[in-house]
């Protein structure tokens, strides 16, 4: 079972995943570009049950949406959505062995800005991509 690490940009917020990712996936909405800062954010999902222990106290939830920041220097930690259950969005920068962790699908392709352009032939779901990112569960 191969494990992740995760760092924020100062260094005192750090996770410790236990891997494989349930998906690893883009989001191109532009909440998710708003909270990484990054024209397309990329996150690997990981089962909530031990993630969600190392994760902040305080969240600042959105609707159906819970993101969690380094309470020092404001670095996203994970993200949790309510029709995604038990999962956590870790987002790829933030995780030491990204490298490895390839995206298989993009999410909220409508939204994407029109001059970015990624050349690869992964799945495009214009919506949440809640079927496929559920689907690549298994
Ligand atoms: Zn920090
Ligand atoms: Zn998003």
């Amino acid at each position: 079972m191969p494990e992740y690490t995760a760092r924020c940009y100062c260094g005192e917020s750090e996770l410790t995943i236990q891997g494989p990712p349930e998906t690893v996936a883009y989001c191109h909405c532009s909440d998710c570009r708003r909270w990484t800062g990054a024209p397309v954010a990329a996150f690997a999902a990981f089962s909530a049950d031990a993630l969600i222990k190392q994760m902040p106290p305080d969240y600042a939830p959105k609707g159906p949406v819970r993101r969690w920041t380094c309470a020092t220097c404001g670095s996203p930690l994970g993200a949790a959505f309510d029709y995604l259950p038990d999962q956590i969005y870790v987002p790829l920068g933030i995780i030491d062995q990204a490298d490895c962790l390839t995206p298989v699908l993009h999410s909220h392709h409508a939204e994407r800005l029109p001059w970015l352009h990624l050349a690869d032939d992964l799945p495009r779901s214009d919506g949440t991509a809640r079927a496929n990112l559920k689907a690549s569960k298994s």
